[in-house]
């Protein structure tokens, strides 16, 4: 794709309709955000926004060429055909990597992709709806801030986190740390990223030496000033050296991408390119070696909890590939239940917008609508001033903003009619993360502990995906886990385009209303007051 950064928010109308070219440019930006691009692979390993070269040429194409009444159909990343559905269909479907259950493992994952008839769509990757680093990091920023709250008397200054992994989403890390206050410490076994996390912003500095880091993350300490420092190294051999010197870190947790032992987690003693070239030449013999090192990681982990360090997985699946080398790892907590869940109680979630006419100045407008419209939503009050002065753009201007039921649909609303004025000067992207309370079904994430035993039914991102679509969203995806993460998960992911039209009004009217309806039903439903509550509050329709 020729298109970068930068100009993605420049191109005129190449498509038929501002509802095709807004997807089209959050598939340009979702590309201009990968960590591998030659690879079509944008993060945690293996999550693609295409198949194929092949297949990405074909989706452009189609999108310049379809009408706004018709309906491109994707599956795995490869473009299948175009419907003629009608004005209040969503203009992209998508199913990515879903499998017929005894089928989903792994290994089954792996040939087909081999294979070339599978792509695995990780959350935001497969359905063009990426921000970069940015999209996670309010998601590690209120987690860190619950921690703060439960366990440091709401402060984290003065303290230290100590985690792996700086990749797409890992590379949030350091930065949410330092906005919530404390010093992170993130060990990271490939220099380029260690590099690429200070270029962009998200990182303060890196180091090769221990003694180096240890020095600086003590000095921030000791004068409790937010820092972050990138040390490199493999975690599986840093941490145990870390805890030999006696540190017990403050919070442990841990964003390598261990869910895939064949292209997420190198194994100790080796570098980056030799884990590559053994995966070509040996992958289970990969896979052994990462494992056994996950293992050694995660005992580390266990210990550190003992010693009174807060420890928290977050979401990688590092626990259950240690509890396969019969490690007790499931002692550690997951991040979700312990911090985040109340909030999916109440259709709090990801919640993010893209401006697509690549100006910075319609963020700012919408960056004011918040503060002034949400004045009850103190986790927005407290982000909005808080990402405006950490958070360095990057790709289409975009913002994250935690906002629950209700909160959503008026948003969208007042920035349609925004665009509709002139106010705003190109089309708005809504969308939000997979991780969000309607969207997916993860027993090791998002769903771990439900009250009522319910963590592994799929039906309900299923349903959150149909609600979407039949509410005429303009983009409706269905995604399954794929590499280390097959068998593990379902989920779906809905984008809203707000081009100024009354057709939008009523898509986002309907579409924002049931995403999160369904969501805090799912709780309600599940046993949550909360949920009920706010699904009481929301004068819904529930037969709960
Ligand atoms: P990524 O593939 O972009 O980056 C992974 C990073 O880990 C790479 O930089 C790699 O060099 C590094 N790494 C691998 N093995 C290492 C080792 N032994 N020691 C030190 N560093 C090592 O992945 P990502 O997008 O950053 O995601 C990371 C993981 O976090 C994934 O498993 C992802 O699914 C998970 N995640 C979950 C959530 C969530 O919703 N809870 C959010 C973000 C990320």
């Amino acid at each position: 794709m020729a298109i970068t950064t930068s100009e993605i928010g420049k191109q005129g109308l190449r498509c038929r309709g501002p509802r095709q070219e807004t997807l089209l440019r959050m598939l340009e930006n979702t590309l201009s955000h990968a960590e591998r691009p030659d690879d079509l692979i944008v993060y945690a390993g293996l999550a693609k926004a295409a198949r194929d070269h092949a297949a990405l040429e074909k989706i452009v194409r189609a999108l310049t060429e379809m009408e706004e009444h018709e309906t491109l159909v994707i599956q795995s990343g490869k473009p299948i055909g175009v419907f003629p559905t009608g004005a209040r269909a969503p203009l992209v479907l998508m199913a990515n990597s879903n499998l017929v259950g005894r089928w989903a493992t792994s290994e089954h994952f792996y040939e087909l992709e081999k294979r070339g008839l599978i792509a695995w769509g990780g959350y935001t990757a497969g359905d063009w709806q990426y921000i970069g680093s940015q999209g996670i990091v309010q998601g590690t920023y209120q987690t860190l801030v619950a921690v703060a709250d439960e366990h440091f008397g709401g402060d984290l200054a003065g303290r230290l986190m100590v985690t792996a992994g700086l990749g797409g989403m890992g590379g949030a890390q350091p930065l949410a740390t330092v906005m919530a206050g404390g010093v992170a410490l993130c060990v990271e076994v490939d220099a380029d990223r260690i590099k690429r996390r200070v270029d962009s912003g998200y990182l303060e500095r890196g180091t090769e030496s221990l003694d180096e880091a240890l020095a600086w993350a003590r000095e921030a300490m000791d004068a409790k000033r937010p820092a972050s420092i990138g040390l490199l190294g493999n975690a599986a051999e840093v941490l145990p050296a870390l805890r030999e010197r006696g540190l017990v870190p403050d919070v442990v947790t841990d964003q390598t991408a261990a869910h895939d032992l064949r292209y997420g987690y190198v194994p100790a003693g080796m570098s980056p390119s030799e884990a590559v070239d053994l995966r070509d030449s040996d992958p289970e013999e990969l896979a052994r070696r990462a494992r056994a090192s996950i293992a050694t990681h995660v005992e580390c982990m266990l210990a550190w909890q003992d010693a009174g360090s807060v420890v928290f997985e977050y979401g990688n699946n590092l626990r259950a590939q240690a509890a396969e080398n019969g490690v007790d790892a499931f002692r550690i907590p997951i991040f979700v239940e312990r911090y985040i869940r109340p909030l999916f109680c109440r259709g709090l979630g990801p919640f993010r917008w893209v401006a697509t006419s690549g100006e910075q100045a319609d963020i700012d407008v919408i960056d004011d609508l918040v503060v002034r419209e949400f004045p009850d939503n103190p986790l927005a009050q407290r982000w909005i001033p808080t990402a405006r002065e950490f958070v360095r753009q990057a790709g289409l201007p975009s913002r994250i903003s935690w906002l629950a039921h209700g909160e959503r649909a008026k948003l969208a609303l007042l920035v349609n009619d925004a665009v509709r004025s002139g106010e705003l000067r190109g089309p708005v992207a809504f969308t939000r993360d997979h991780l969000d309370p309607g969207g997916v079904s993860q027993p090791l994430r998002e769903t771990e502990n439900m009250p009522d035993g319910s963590d592994a039914v799929s039906d309900w991102p299923l349903l959150n995906a149909l609600l979407n679509a039949g509410s005429g969203a303009d983009l409706v995806a269905i995604h399954a886990g794929g590499g280390g993460y097959a068998g593990y998960m379902q989920s779906a992911g809905v984008t809203l385009v707000a081009d100024g039209t009354a057709a939008a009004d009523d898509r986002i009217t309907a579409a924002l209303t049931a995403d999160t309806g369904i969501g805090i039903m799912r709780y309600a439903d599940a046993g949550y007051e909360t949920a009920a509550d706010a699904v009481h509050a929301s004068g819904l329709r529930w037969f709960g």
